[in-house]
């Protein structure tokens, strides 16, 4: 494999304070330094995103009084992808008394990551989540509550207690309506400027330090430069990669890969999540797929018929004829087994041929028995804005006939290296949110994305980010810096190459081959055969893409496709780093799972022996150099997960 990569210095967190892990926020707080607040005025922050992450991060910084400049590439903060989450956040509230507490939150999360996170990171998640819940009320984030009023909650995968917070199947857009008003009111009081509908196209490191951003507003076309003292990417993940996904149409890599290519070491970007509930694909031209919230799996039971082949209708197939499968092969969670089992199970009842709907590429979500045992009026309480979304895009009635449902595409654990304080490889460059690889290790437990994104944003980066901007002053760049002014040409250089190729292919007709391409072979299941076939189809396409790509329009004016072709050519990037990274893991763990290492019933085998590391690599043009950050379990020991 040396002629894909080379093996540079290991890389470490230094940030993490030594001591009793309960201890060490605690410490890494009162050991940072402050910023008084008359000198925070004086200090300017950029923030790339207006999600969970971004949005709660500049609202906070905001209210501190720093100067922020706040960016997004929707026409409103409020429009990020956060709006679509659906299911819940987690906290260790333990309002059910049914044994949750900061530590069973703390193991869940290391387990459920098949031990490739960090536990320092892992455990301050767990004792921030119980802050977000309480911030979030005070804000009128209408929660459910239960009958006497208090805080309902539901259970998601990979958990045995009831700890997910939820507003309906509406969790992120009541949440990001939180965010949004805490970041207008900053708006309004002058902490806090606006940029929506502005792209990032670059980040200027000035000197080694990150100093600014060069934006292009999307309306007109304008390329602005944009200065700084700090820089915060809350960009989100980049899922997308794979074309059809549960994201956003607009969700995409350029942030992040930019930074990358500025000096940002990137970790772990094989490890992508593939959610086991969604609506299958229906058609060659689909663009999108649609998410069925995990918390269905709180009362749908998921089948498939024991014959294979068998094409009767759902309500003629008896019991004994059908297999409960996460029931039968994992009696402890069955259906609420975490993601990664769960998705890898469908997939693997659907290759033996018991798939249903068209192509045999779906299983059952059945709610009859729910329905039977607490009434349907009781199910739509819950569940009805999911039912009705299924309905309207299935045509199906899922109070009628069971959902049927496939894995798809969902989340990326890997991001932009952090450490501690959440601070990349570039100082004063921070990543917050989806955008970085902090918290989840191989495979992210079900609620707790929004968990991570608002603790980073309203509780962790506020303060570790004040004993970077605490070195203050810093000096003073123009926009006739000549760090500045080479980041604005290649961005002007990248727009003029894109609109002048003048080829025969549309953006999106790369883009979905692309897609197709890592679904085949860098999706739910890896071979090093297969990956290695990818690697020389990417490298082929991306070639194509750069003297076929046809972008009609001009840069100064509001042109999708010059957005897209940008997007794109980051994608194919970022596509052959995954296909390295998911080669040189010769291990299956959590949403990496390589065919060649499994255990004799089929589940994730790790090898803990030769990676117990976070791979963190560096761009070079050429092939990349992997740092190891060595992982260590102090608190959790590392076994072969189990969920039997
Ligand atoms: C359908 C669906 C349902 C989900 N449900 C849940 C759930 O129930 N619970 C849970 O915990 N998680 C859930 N998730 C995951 C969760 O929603 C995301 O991980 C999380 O919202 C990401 O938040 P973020 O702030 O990091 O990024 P995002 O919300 O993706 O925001 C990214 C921001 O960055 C901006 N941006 C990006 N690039 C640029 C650029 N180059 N220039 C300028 N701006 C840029 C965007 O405009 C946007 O404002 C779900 C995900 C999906 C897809």
């Amino acid at each position: 494999m040396s002629e894909l990569f080379t093996e540079g210095a290991p890389i470490e967190d230094t940030r993490a304070p030594a001591g009793p892990i309960e201890e060490r926020w605690d410490k890494r707080r009162f050991g940072g330094k402050l910023v008084n607040p008359a000198n925070r005025r004086k200090l300017s922050v950029i923030v790339v995103g207006t999600g969970l992450a971004g949005g709660s991060a500049a609202a906070t910084l905001g209210e501190l009084g720093y100067q922020v400049k706040s960016f997004c590439y929707q026409d409103s903060p409020r429009r990020a992808h956060s709006i679509a989450a659906q299911g819940g956040i987690n906290a260790a509230k333990n309002y059910r008394n049914d044994g949750d507490s900061i530590q069973r939150l703390f193991y869940d999360t290391v387990k459920g990551g098949d031990y490739r996170s960090r536990e320092s990171n892992v455990y301050r998640l767990a004792q921030v989540s119980v802050e977000i819940i309480d911030q979030c009320v005070a804000q009128g984030v209408p929660f459910a509550r239960d009958y006497g009023g208090l805080l309902d909650t539901r259970s998601f995968g990979g958990v045995q207690v009831s700890r997910t917070f939820y507003a309906r199947g509406q969790t992120g857009q009541q949440l990001l309506l939180g965010a949004y008003q805490a970041l207008e009111r900053q708006i309004a009081a002058g902490t806090v400027e606006m940029f929506s509908r502005h792209e990032m196209l670059e980040l200027i490191v000035v000197d080694g330090v990150a100093r600014g951003i060069v934006a292009r507003d999307m309306v007109t076309g304008e390329i602005e430069t944009h200065l700084a003292d700090a820089v915060v990417l809350a960009s989100g993940g980049y899922g997308n990669v794979f074309f059809l996904s549960t994201n956003a149409k607009g969700c995409n890599v350029t942030a992040t890969w930019r930074a990358h290519r500025k000096g940002a070491l990137f970790a772990n970007p094989c490890y992508t999540q593939i959610h086991p509930t969604c609506i299958p694909q229906s058609g060659e031209h689909q663009s999108k797929l649609t998410l069925m919230s995990e918390s269905l799996r709180n009362d749908g039971r998921v089948w498939v018929p024991v014959t294979k082949g068998d094409t009767r209708r759902p309500a003629d197939i008896p019991e004994d004829e059908r297999d409960y499968y996460l029931e039968r092969i994992y009696p402890s969670f069955g259906n609420l087994v975490p993601r990664d089992i769960a998705s890898r199970a469908a997939k693997n009842v659907c290759d033996e041929g018991r798939g249903v709907g068209p192509g045999g590429l779906g299983v059952y979500l059945d709610f009859a028995d729910a329905i039977a045992r607490l009434g349907r009026d009781a199910v739509a309480a819950k569940y009805g804005n999911l039912f009705e979304m299924y309905e309207r895009i299935t045509g199906e009635d899922p109070f009628e006939v069971p959902m049927r449902i496939y894995p798809a595409v969902h989340y990326t654990m890997g991001g932009l290296w952090v450490d501690y304080d959440l601070q990349s490889t570039i100082p004063g460059l921070f990543v917050v949110g989806e955008a970085n690889f902090s918290d989840h290790g191989a495979n992210r437990l079900g609620a707790s994305a929004l968990m991570q994104g608002l603790a980073d944003g309203y509780f962790v980066l506020p303060n570790t980010i004040s004993d970077y901007l605490a070195k203050g002053p810093f000096e003073k760049i123009g926009e006739d810096h000549e760090a500045v002014v080479e980041a604005r040409a290649a961005v002007e250089g990248r727009i003029e190459k894109l609109l002048s190729i003048d080829g025969d292919r549309t953006p999106d007709s790369f883009h979905r081959e692309l897609g197709a391409v890592m679904w085949e072979y860098c999706g739910m299941e890896r071979t090093d055969a297969g990956l290695r076939k990818a690697l020389d189809r990417i490298r082929e396409l991306r070639e194509e893409f750069w003297t076929r790509v046809k972008v009609p329009g001009e840069n100064e004016e509001l042109n999708q496709n010059l957005e897209k072709a940008g997007r794109i050519a980051d994608f194919f990037e970022l596509a052959e780093l995954m296909c390295i990274d998911a080669l040189h893991r010769e291990e299956s763990c959590g949403g990496h799972f390589r065919a060649e290492s499994q255990t004799p019933d089929g589940e994730a085998l790790r090898d803990d022996e030769r990676f117990a590391y976070v791979a963190a690599w560096e761009y070079t043009g050429h092939a990349p150099v992997l740092h190891k950050e060595n992982l260590e379990y102090e608190y959790v020991k590392m076994t072969q997960r189990s969920y039997k």
